[in-house]
């Protein structure tokens, strides 16, 4: 007997232990968790880190990740987004096991200090079967179940906010199997070959959601202008400029999210009449995860004529135009 043991232990480590797990885990198919149009008013910008070292790979072998995130960032656009109220909502039906609702929706980059409440306002809900999901940074005072409640696919939990460890609102939606942190874009057989659409692909997000999820590496979040250098955190920036004085100077900005090396930015800023005020081209040596930019001018002796001002900004990759924007002031 002790040989036969000793013959059959490693045949058995030979079956690759994703597939053994995965036969036994239970399908879950979930909706988007926010009430909003992805590439409209939300916009998902971080996902999951598939690398274990200090590197990061999100699901599709791009970088929209930071080391050891453990979820998908649903995010808005602005501050004014997040006032006007985005409702986070029940991916699938379950039961409501916890809720936090007493932080403020403060910058992290100001807040500093967390005492150990990084996730903020939340809600955990259980859906059985060893399924848990999470929702993070909710609005204060927003969130509107309580823990044994159970609740609906859809069903509203609260607002998407900035609370906890948050630099922009945004829903952290994180997904567990038998605690497991799970990425919903693979399930829990992360395929290695960063081919989505395959293995656990179609595994956990409903057709809907996988429609309205295709990745993006690119995207413009923001633009604006603004009569001063404006902060390059969301949380601490104004909104746009709508009108402002002859005297001021008049700045474009944009945020972006995925630059790559090699991109080049063009802002350009015109007046009334379409005369150029700024026409600004620079190549970026580096990418980034979230890029923040900006472009101006001084107000000329006697200051701006009145009228409308347009910024506009694009980036082009390969010759190609991967985000732009536009956006308009009056000086008055
Ligand atoms: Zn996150």
């Amino acid at each position: 007997m002790v040989q036969t043991w000793i013959i059959l232990a490693p045949l058995a480590l030979h079956i690759p232990p994703a597939a053994v797990r995965a036969s036994s885990i239970p399908p879950i198919a979930l909706s988007i968790p926010v009430d909003c149009k992805i590439g409209g008013q939300c916009l998902v910008q971080k996902l999951f880190d598939h690398d274990p070292s200090a590197e990061r790979r999100d699901y599709h072998c791009g970088v929209l990740t930071t080391d050891g995130h453990d979820g998908v960032d649903f995010r808005l656009r602005t501050m004014a987004d997040m006032r006007a109220g985005v409702a986070v909502i029940a991916a699938a039906d379950g039961m409501v096991v916890r809720v936090r609702d007493a932080e403020p929706d403060i910058s992290v980059k100001v807040r500093k200090e967390l005492n150990g409440r990084d996730a903020g306002n939340g809600v955990v809900i259980d859906h059985g079967n060893g399924w848990v999901t999470q929702y993070s940074h909710l609005r204060l005072g927003s969130v509107s179940v309580r823990p044994g409640q159970r609740v609906r696919v859809g069903e509203k939990l609260g607002l998407i906010g900035m609370s906890g460890n948050a630099e922009f609102p945004h829903l952290h939606f994180a997904l567990r199997f038998q605690e497991r942190s799970i990425d919903p874009f693979t399930g829990p057989t992360a395929p290695q070959d960063c081919k989505p659409g395959q293995a656990g692909a179609t595994y956990v997000w409903n057709s809907r959601a996988r429609q309205a999820l295709q990745y993006r590496p690119t995207a413009l979040i923001a633009i604006g202008i603004s009569p001063v250098a404006p902060p390059a955190s969301v949380g601490e920036r104004g909104d746009p400029a709508r009108s402002s004085a002859p005297t001021d100077p008049i700045i474009a900005w944009v945020d972006i999210f995925g630059s790559m090396s090699g991109d080049i930015q063009r802002f350009s800023i015109t007046g009334p009449d379409q005369t150029s005020i700024l026409d600004q081209s620079k190549t970026l040596d580096q990418g980034h995860l979230s890029w923040f930019s900006y472009a101006g001018r001084r107000a000329p002796a006697g200051g701006w004529k009145p009228g409308r001002y347009i910024a506009t900004y694009e980036l082009l990759r390969d010759g190609a135009i991967v985000a732009t924007g536009r956006s308009e002031a009056v000086i008055r």
